[in-house]
């Protein structure tokens, strides 16, 4: 569901991404870990042109992202996108956020977009939740109603970036068990993430990002015990 085939993009004279090469299948969970600055959001917000690439392609659900393309939205609708910060609206309900992308992005009716929301707010463990602003939430909480906000759209792909990272320790675990029923119900998941326990128990492929590149991608088994690069190695020396 995801081709990138020599993917190359510069921030100015700055070269982030450097001829990356992904094919994700739909179904399958990704991990992307590595250093701080090393083009991990970069790679992955390209997949919903929050960024645009410079060089090589890159194909999401059958639609080539283009320069000017007019059908962006065609695709932002099918990828669903989790972020460090919630970025929930804060003058909104839990159930008034889930439901308005719905609502003015598909034309879904209000009866039906809620029926929707109360469903994935009782996936994400929340349902109590659903009349409460998002300041009077926990952190963990808010994050869950981002997750089950993105889910009411009903997406192919979901792309977390670092969705725990911002998270006080006690509330890491209630996100990533969240996200951990998401990949066993068969979402296809790209998620940026040095949760290594996460990415052992659920990921298909690991992969470790340095100065824009792709340089090693293996399963969690080969990753974690026989990863082929010294500066694979040396990071998870400093995580692990
Ligand atoms: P982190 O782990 O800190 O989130 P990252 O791997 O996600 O890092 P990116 O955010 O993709 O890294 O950034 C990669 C590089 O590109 C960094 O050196 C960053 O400073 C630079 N960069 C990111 N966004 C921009 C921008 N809008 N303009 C210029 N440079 C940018
Ligand atoms: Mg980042």
């Amino acid at each position: 569901v995801v081709t990138m085939a020599g993917v190359g993009k510069w921030y100015g004279d700055f070269k982030v991404l450097k001829d990356v090469n992904l094919d994700v299948r739909r179904g399958e969970r990704i991990v992307i870990c590595g250093p701080s600055g090393s083009g991990k959001s970069t790679l992955i917000r390209c997949l919903n042109r929050l960024e645009e690439h410079n060089e090589g392609r890159i194909v999401v659900d059958g639609i080539e992202l283009r320069h000017g393309m007019r059908d962006i939205d065609k695709v932002r609708r099918e990828v669903g996108m989790v972020f460090q910060s919630f970025n929930l609206f804060p003058h909104l309900t839990v159930l008034e956020n889930c439901i308005l992308a719905p609502m003015k992005v598909r034309g879904t009716a209000r009866a039906e977009a809620e029926r929707t929301a109360r469903l994935y707010l009782e996936r994400v463990h929340i349902p109590e939740q659903a009349g409460k602003y998002p300041g009077q939430l926990s952190g963990g909480q808010q994050q869950r109603v981002a997750i089950a906000r993105s889910l009411c759209m009903n997406p192919r792909i979901m792309l977390f970036d670092e969705p725990t990272s911002a998270l006080d320790p006690e509330m890491v675990k209630e996100v990533l068990d969240v996200m951990v029923e998401l990949a066993e119900s068969g979402m296809t998941m790209l998620c940026v993430t040095h949760e290594m326990g996460f990415a052992r128990k659920v990921a298909d492929r690991v992969i470790f990002m340095d100065r824009g590149e792709i340089v090693e991608a293996e399963t969690p088994d080969v990753f974690f015990d026989r990863p082929a690069s010294e500066r694979t190695r040396a990071f998870l020396g400093q995580i692990l």
